[in-house]
């Protein structure tokens, strides 16, 4: 099986002069599935005309991974209702959307009232747990971050997508041998404040988990500011030395 993965948004944290917060989307055999849907990645997916999607998965309930949601919920329930389409998100999810559609919820326009229960109907999955969205197998892992969260693996395209989470043996294993690595690197360094247990990786640590696990071209992503780019690379190569690329809104990568 072919496909492509499109970045849409990059950003840790929030939305930015270089885009939005995470939000990816691979397509294969005619279908389109959305990874992560943080602040500005539904404008992102509109401006490309990507806005038709088949599955959603959320891989945790952080902001800037879940706050377009809400509104894509709006987006697929009025002026026109939409179909619903699947989302998939790890254990918990479904009280953290719906505590979104309590909030957000517009009681007076009946296909309003539950905008993302409407729209997005959520399938929890235990980490570890596999499951099938739009064709496409999908694999999951525990991510070593605050709250359940979910690393994503789609064998079938050769895809990892490590969504928020430090560097564990799991991921390694669970990253062997891919075709594209799609890795955070939030800060440059460990250097500095420890944010080890906040679970997140830096350069090195992005570095490290491409070589470890031999994956053949690493994708660095969700970088907190922009301006520590060349230093994330500075790390980054000296672990590892395959393809390396820095997402950017709007690349495109073959799977
Ligand atoms: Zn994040
Ligand atoms: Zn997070």
């Amino acid at each position: 099986m072919n496909g492509t993965l499109t970045i849409i948004g990059c950003r840790a944290g929030s939305p930015g002069r270089n885009g939005p917060a995470s939000g990816y989307v691979v397509e294969a055999d005619g279908k389109r599935v959305v990874i992560d849907c943080g602040p500005g990645v539904l404008a992102g997916l509109a401006s490309r005309g990507l806005t038709d999607v088949d599955g959603m998965i959320i891989s945790h309930q952080h902001a800037d991974h879940s706050a377009d949601v809400a509104p894509f919920g709006y987006h697929r329930s009025f002026p026109k209702i939409l179909p619903p389409v699947p989302l998939y998100g790890p254990t918990g999810i479904e009280a953290y959307l719906d505590t979104l559609d309590d909030v957000h919820g517009i009681p007076t326009i009946p296909e309003m009232a539950t905008p993302i229960a409407t729209q997005f109907p959520i399938h929890e999955v235990e980490p570890g747990e596999s499951f099938e969205l739009a064709g496409l197998r999908v694999d999951t892992l525990l991510a070593f971050h605050p709250v359940p969260c979910i690393s994503i693996r789609l064998p079938q395209l050769g895809l990892v997508y490590t969504a928020d989470t430090g560097l564990t043996d799991e991921l390694i294993e669970f990253s062997r041998d891919a075709k594209l690595l799609l890795a955070e690197a939030t800060y440059p360094t460990e250097e500095g404040r420890d944010f080890s247990q906040h679970g997140h990786m830096g350069g090195a640590e992005a570095g490290r988990l491409a070589r470890e696990a031999n994956v053949e071209h690493l994708v660095v992503t969700h970088l907190s500011d922009w301006a520590q780019r060349d230093e994330t690379e500075t790390h980054v190569v000296k672990e590892f030395d395959g393809t390396i690329s820095f997402a950017e809104p709007g690349q495109q990568y073959s799977l």
